[in-house]
This record gives structure tokens, sequence and C-alpha cells, in this order.
């Protein structure tokens, strides 16, 4: 990463918010924009297409090394070994097989040279569980985006809803999202949180613009410091 690179770091727990508020933040600022969950979960497809057992470090170390992972259109689209799986990577068995890979080793570091050497001048809006805490120690802002789990169960619904047509029994997903949480914040390798120094905040009653400008104000004051 250059010193010309503008980064900010969005951390937090899922249906916190991320995805939305970091588009936004990069749209408003015109940098690019890093959505490192969805590499993870092209490990997760990988490794479910391969059949392999998901916590076996050598099986999948044999399954990396014939894979390509690709982001193009900034983030929008994600090919597996060419092939478009933008949409297959968010759906359930993707998401927790994407939630157990990646508690190993050996997939962090294999994905940890792609996220940096993604980022390029001007800069980026980085989006994940590590990004301000292991990938990008040195992001000019670090955000922990959080909210209480009952409302982040309800904005993962409305957005699988949304996707789907169809709403999601909300214990489920809260369900799942609280085991995946869970699973993030306990593993031994870049558990889940707040970077030290980290600008923490609770959207649970904020709506998503007051969320965007807060963030923009705080990027404001780290760009004339810089
Ligand atoms: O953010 P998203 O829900 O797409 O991430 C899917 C999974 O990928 C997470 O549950 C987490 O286990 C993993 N992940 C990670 N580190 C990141 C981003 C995602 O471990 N920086």
């Amino acid at each position: 990463m250059s010193a010309e690179c503008f980064v900010i770091a969005i951390d937090g727990p899922s249906g916190a918010g991320k995805s939305t508020t970091s588009k936004r933040v990069a749209a408003e600022l015109g940098l690019s924009y890093l959505d490192s969950g969805a590499l993870y979960r092209a490990v997760g497809l990988a490794a479910l297409e391969a059949g392999v057992d998901l916590s076996d470090e050598a099986s999948l170390s044999a399954v990396l090394e014939r894979t390509s992972i690709e982001m193009k259109d900034d983030g929008r689209v994600v090919e597996l070994n060419g092939r478009d799986v933008s949409s297959r990577i968010r759906e359930p068995d993707v998401t927790d097989a994407a939630s157990r890979t990646s508690a190993l080793p050996l997939v962090r570091h294999h994905l940890i040279e792609l996220q940096r050497s993604s980022v390029r001048p001007p800069g980026a809006v980085v989006e994940g569980r590590d990004m301000g805490t292991v990938v990008f120690p040195d992001a000019d802002l670090k955000v922990f985006l959080d909210a209480d789990a009952p409302e982040r169960a309800h904005r993962r619904a409305a957005e699988l809803a949304a996707k789907t047509g169809a709403p999601p029994p909300l214990e489920e997903v809260g369900r799942a999202m609280a085991e995946r949480d869970h699973r993030d914040s306990t593993r031994a390798n870049a558990p889940l949180r707040a970077a030290e120094g980290a600008f923490v905040l609770d959207s649970t009653h904020m709506s998503l613009e007051e969320v965007v400008s807060a963030i923009l104000t705080r990027a404001a004051q780290m760009r004339a410091r810089k």
C-alpha cells in the first residue's frame, strides 16, 4: 500500500450494515471498495465444490493451489477459476462454509496479499472482520461498526428478502448469525474485534445516512491530518 493511498477500514459483525455503508462512503470519496468477505466466501465455495473437510488444512491447501479468485468491477463481480460466482457465494451453505474455512491460518495467509495488493491510489474503503487489526493496520481511519443482535438480524433478513423475494424466518437468521459471529470472534487467528484506536459506531438507532455522515466527518478530520 503506497503513501498516496487513503484507506478506511470498516470491521464489525454480520448484519451491522458494513457493506452498504462502505459502498456509500467509497462512492462519496471517490475511493474503491474491497469486500474481503467475498474472498472468504469464494474460498468456502471452492472447498464445498471440492468436497473436502472444511477443517482440513492439507486438503484445503491443495484446493487453493489450483484455485484462482478474482474481483472485478470494483468488487461487484467475484470470479472463481474464471466463473462468475457473485450470487452463489451469498447462499447460506457458502456463508457457513466461509465462516468455517476462514478460521484456518492457511486460508487467511492465502488471502492477505490479494487484499493488500488490491488497494491502489487514491485508496479504498476496505470491509471485513480484521481490516483494521491485521490486513491494514496503518489504515488512515479504522471504524468498528456494530448494532445490537436483534437489529442486525432484522437488517440481514430484510436484505435476504430483497434478494430472494421471500422473507426468511427471523429466528433462523438470528441463530445462524449468532453462531457465525461467535465463531468469528473466538477464533485464534485474526478474531473479530475493534482495532486499537477504532472509531466505534453503534448503529442500532442510526439511519444509513447518519452512519455514512459520521464516517465522512471522521474521514475528513483524518485526511486533514495526513
Ligand atoms: O462479511 P461476510 O459476511 O461476507 O463474510 C463471510 C465470512 O467470511 C465471515 O463470517 C467471516 O468468517 C469471514 N471473514 C473473515 N475475515 C474478513 C471478512 C470475512 O474471516 N475480513
